[in-house]
């Protein structure tokens, strides 16, 4: 028997088309019900079997399901759950995918009012850089983590229930503190976007540009990946996690500053002290994945 009886995916991009599609496996949801702006994504969503039909109205789409799952940029949450307030029924248990967490819980408070107690914000640490549902693929979150961030008046029902969804992609499940996510995400997950995009960047307005990206070998395309990632996506995260991923910056701006000092004054010594501690870091974090 499934699960869930009726899913309602907000937001039928990457995560959220993902997501619905490792629940159809093993018919964990009898249901699902897409939801976006453009009709023509939600078509095609229907046609490859990521949703069994679609609403363009948050409220029409969560009308009688027992799982609301907003999957938008972070910057659109607000606008999707004042949408949602007043609709949602006791049964319905209502979560989001989105990378920033206090600005989600934030927008929350200001469309619920008080927190409802079966909100439960989540963020799987999984993706690509790609994005739209044609980009979307059951196996995402195989082995990877999700994170929730319960606050102190959320139901531990609706906590269980969201935690054994995520369970059944395949995904380990982990509880954190709102702001200890984010701290630790700035570090991990914006911070290196933030680098990524600076780098292609610089790089894109040198007059040389075209034969630097023709030249790039493999060790560029690893660390400039990222950089193809949905500009609004992470234009939406850098402003909603501010003053953690400022800090971030701060500390590694302060870091970079020192290794120029020290490529000016060919200190030598340095820069081997510096690049064998990040090897070695490097090296214990590859070993430990
Ligand atoms: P995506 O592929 O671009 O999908 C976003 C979906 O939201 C689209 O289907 C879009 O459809 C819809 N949408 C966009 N703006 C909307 C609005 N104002 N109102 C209603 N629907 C809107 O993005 P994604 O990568 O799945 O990311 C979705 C969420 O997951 C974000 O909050 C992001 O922070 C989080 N996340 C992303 C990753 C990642 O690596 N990509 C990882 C973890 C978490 P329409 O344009 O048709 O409306």
């Amino acid at each position: 028997m499934s699960r869930v009886k009726r899913l309602a995916i907000i937001g039928v991009g990457l995560i959220g088309g993902s997501l619905a599609l490792a629940l159809r496996r093993g018919g964990y949801v009898a249901e699902v019900v897409g939801c976006g702006r453009r009709i023509e994504a939600l078509r095609g969503a229907q046609q490859l079997g990521i949703i069994d039909r679609w609403e363009t109205e948050p409220a029409l789409a969560a009308e009688g399901a027992d799982m609301v799952v907003v999957a938008v940029p972070v910057g659109a949450m607000e606008a999707v759950f004042r949408s949602l307030a007043g609709c949602l029924s006791a049964q319905s248990v209502l979560t989001d995918v989105g990378s920033t967490k206090g600005q989600v819980v934030e927008a929350a408070r200001a469309a619920f009012g008080i927190p409802a107690a079966n909100f439960v914000p989540g963020h799987p640490i999984a993706g690509t850089e790609r994005s739209g549902y044609q980009a979307a693929f059951p196996e995402l979150f195989e082995g990877r983590r999700v994170i929730l961030t319960p606050l102190a008046e959320t139901d531990a029902a609706a906590v269980h229930k969201v935690r054994g969804m995520w369970q059944h992609t395949g995904a380990e499940v982990v509880e954190m503190a709102v702001r200890h996510h984010d701290e630790i995400l700035a570090a991990t997950s914006h911070l290196p976007h933030v680098l990524a995009y600076s780098l292609v960047h610089t790089l894109a307005g040198m007059d040389e540009s075209w034969e630097i990206f023709r030249y790039a070998a493999g060790g560029f395309r690893d660390f400039t990946r990222i950089a193809a990632s949905d500009p609004g996506m992470w234009r939406d995260i850098c402003l909603g996690n501010k003053a953690a991923i400022l800090e971030c910056l701060r500390r590694f701006t302060d870091d970079l500053d020192r290794l120029r000092l020290a490529i000016e004054a060919s200190d030598g010594e340095h820069l081997i002290a510096a690049f064998s501690r990040a090897k070695q870091a490097r090296d214990h974090f590859a070993a430990s994945l």
